[in-house]
C-alpha cells in the first residue's frame, strides 16, 4: 500500500494511492490503515512528505565505499545522528542552498517510517516496528560539515530533509537499487545490500537509545558517489519499488541589509 499526504486546494490530508487516484485513508495511518473511497485523480493534488515525525535519525558511514571516498574508516558501531523536523520538505519542494555555504551535497538514501513505538527492540522486533519506506534527501552543507564539531549545522538547514513520494508499506529493504540523479546525470547508483548495518541492526540499536515513536523517520546512509548540488537543476533520489524522489535546488535570497 501506498500512503501519501497530500494537499487539495486548502485541504491537507492522509490518503492511499491506487493506481493513479488518490483514495481517502480509513483511521490512521498508523492503526490498520486500508484504503477507503476515491476522492482525486493523483495529477489534481500537491504531495506532501510522507510523514510528520517527532525527529529524524539519520546514520553516517553506513556504506563502506561511501566512508572510503570520503576518508572515513567504517565504525564499529552506527554513527547516528540528528536532522531537525523544519528540515522536512515533500516531492518538488525547493532545495534552499544557504549563502554560508560553498558546497551543499546530496546524499540518496532509503528512509524508514516507524509504525509502532518502539523501545529497546531486538532487530526482529524493530523490523515488525517498521510502517514502511520512502525516498530521502540527507542533504549536507559538506564545507560546514568539514569544519569539524558537531553537524547539526551542516545538515540542519531548512529544506535539507526532502521526503517522498510516499511511503510504500509492502517492500523488503535488504537489496533494492538506489540512484541519485543531478541534472539528469546519475551520481549514485548502489544497492540496499551494501549497507554494514542492515535496517533492522540500525532501528535496533537506535531504540535502545531513544524511544523511536510512529512518524519518526531513519535515514539509512548514503552510498558512495555523494556530490555537489546544482543551482537551478533538480536532484532526483531513485528507490526500487518505491518511486522517485524529485526536488529543485535554489539559491537563498539576498538578506535586505541592515540599515
Ligand atoms: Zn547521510
Amino acid at each position: 500500500m501506498r500512503i501519501i499526504r497530500y494537499r487539495y486546494h486548502d485541504h491537507v490530508d492522509w490518503g492511499v494511492l491506487v493506481g493513479d487516484v488518490v483514495h481517502a485513508l480509513v483511521v490512521s495511518p498508523y492503526e490498520d490503515a486500508a484504503p477507503g473511497p476515491p476522492l482525486y485523480p493523483l495529477d489534481s493534488v500537491a504531495l506532501l512528505a510522507p510523514c510528520q515525525p517527532t525527529k529524524i535519525v539519520a546514520v553516517g558511514r553506513n556504506y563502506a565505499a561511501h566512508a572510503a571516498e570520503l576518508g572515513n574508516v567504517v565504525p564499529e558501531e552506527p554513527i547516528i545522528f540528528l536532522k531537525p523536523p523544519s528540515a522536512i520538505i515533500g516531492p518538488e519542494q525547493a532545495i534552499v542552498w544557504p549563502a554560508a555555504s560553498a558546497r551543499v551535497d546530496y546524499e540518496g538514501e532509503l528512509a524508514a517510517v516507524i509504525g509502532r513505538r518502539c523501545q529497546a527492540s531486538a532487530p526482529p522486533e524493530a523490523m515488525h516496528a517498521i510502517l514502511g519506506y520512502t525516498c530521502g534527501n540527507d542533504v549536507t552543507a559538506r564545507d560546514l560539515q568539514q569544519r569539524g564539531g558537531p553537524w547539526s549545522r551542516a545538515k540542519g538547514y531548512d529544506t535539507f530533509c526532502p521526503l517522498g513520494p510516499w511511503i510504500e508499506t509492502d517492500l523488503d529493504p535488504a537489496d533494492l537499487r538506489i540512484v541519485t540523479r543531478v541534472a539528469g546525470q546519475v551520481r549514485q547508483d548502489a544497492r540496499t545490500s551494501l549497507m554494514v548495518y542492515s535496517v533492522g541492526e540500525l532501528i535496533s540499536f537506535i531504540s535502545h537509545i531513544m524511544t523511536l515513536e510512529p512518524g519518526d523517520v531513519v535515514l539509512t546512509g548514503t552510498p558512495a558517489g555523494v556530490g555537489p548540488l546544482v543551482v537551478d537543476a533538480t536532484v532526483e533520489i531513485e528507490i526500487e519499488g518505491l518511486g522517485l524522489l524529485r526536488n529543485p535546488v535554489v539559491r537563498a535570497a539576498a538578506r535586505p541589509s541592515a540599515s
